[in-house]
């Protein structure tokens, strides 16, 4: 899908001014927040994910300027030059150790670690043609600790920090910075999809299961998306050049 260009307002002055972004997982919770926040530094950002509609909301609410229809975890579509790729796109499904079967398995690595490799390979080649470029990869605390029930969810986010630490030190000293982001539970539609999956399964109330969740960190409450946001738009900003190949938790001090 490719909306027509917006009336763009005076971006110059901004610290992204000039620069273009493409965040997956855009259409919703921590993914649109940071096409907002990056967005509001004054970078034309692509959305992209596999639902029309949320991208075609953040399209029409100045988030993005564009959008791209595409599964991440399959063949991916050429994408657009960029000199920031953010990858939030994602997806956690739980189960036992036990009942996580070869599918569950190959779902949890395709879209949280091979379709991250994926994007990464597509667009690195311009950054480093450009001399310069920005890769922030939404991973988690799975990949930083363990939780019971998420094994598949958290092998492929440590693997994703693996990914990120590997390529930040092949790409460094060629002006593009590799890092992620790890946060803790956080107010989005994944977390909504966590507590009625609890409920579900536990009986327990609704209050309950989110305060559940919210007990991991130790602030007591969830994450919003816009305080993730905050820290990677910190990441694709000029002052942030030396930071590379870092996992920066936004979890409250749960690790
Ligand atoms: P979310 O709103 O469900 O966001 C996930 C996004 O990824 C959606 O926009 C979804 O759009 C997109 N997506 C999922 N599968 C995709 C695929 N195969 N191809 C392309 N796009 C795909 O939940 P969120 O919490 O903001 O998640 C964003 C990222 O944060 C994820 O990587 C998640 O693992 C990570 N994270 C979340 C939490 C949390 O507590 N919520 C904590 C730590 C890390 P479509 O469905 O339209 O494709």
């Amino acid at each position: 899908m490719h909306a027509l260009p917006q009336p763009a307002p005076s971006r110059a002055g901004l610290a992204l001014a000039g620069k273009r972004a493409l965040v997956t997982g855009g259409g919703s919770g921590i993914g649109l927040a940071c096409a907002r926040a990056l967005s509001g530094a004054g970078a034309e950002v692509t959305v992209l994910g596999r639902r029309e509609g949320p991208l075609r909301t953040a399209v029409a609410a100045g988030a993005a300027r564009d959008a791209i229809i595409a599964d991440i975890a399959g063949a991916l579509p050429t994408l657009p030059a960029c000199d920031i790729l953010l990858h939030a796109a994602g997806a956690a499904e739980s189960a036992p150790f036990l009942e996580s079967d070869d599918a569950l398995w190959q779902r949890m690595l395709s879209v949280n670690l091979l379709g991250a490799a994926a994007a990464m390979r597509a667009v690195l080649p311009g950054m480093l043609a450009a001399g310069e470029g920005r890769i922030v990869a939404i991973a988690s605390t799975a990949a930083l600790k363990g939780y019971a029930y998420v094994t598949a969810y958290a092998a492929a986010k440590h693997g994703l920090l693996g990914l990120v630490r590997a390529l930040a030190q092949e790409v460094a000293g060629k002006g593009v910075t590799v890092n992620a982001i790890c946060p803790g539970f956080a107010e989005t539609p994944m977390t909504e999809e966590s507590i009625a999956r609890i409920t579900a399964k536990t009986g327990r109330g609704e209050a309950e299961a989110r305060a559940a969740l919210a007990r991991h960190n130790p602030q007591g409450r969830l994450v919003r998306p816009e305080e993730v946001a905050a820290a990677a738009l910190f990441l694709c900003l000029p002052e942030a050049a030396a930071v590379n190949g870092a996992a920066i938790p936004v979890a409250g001090g749960e690790v």
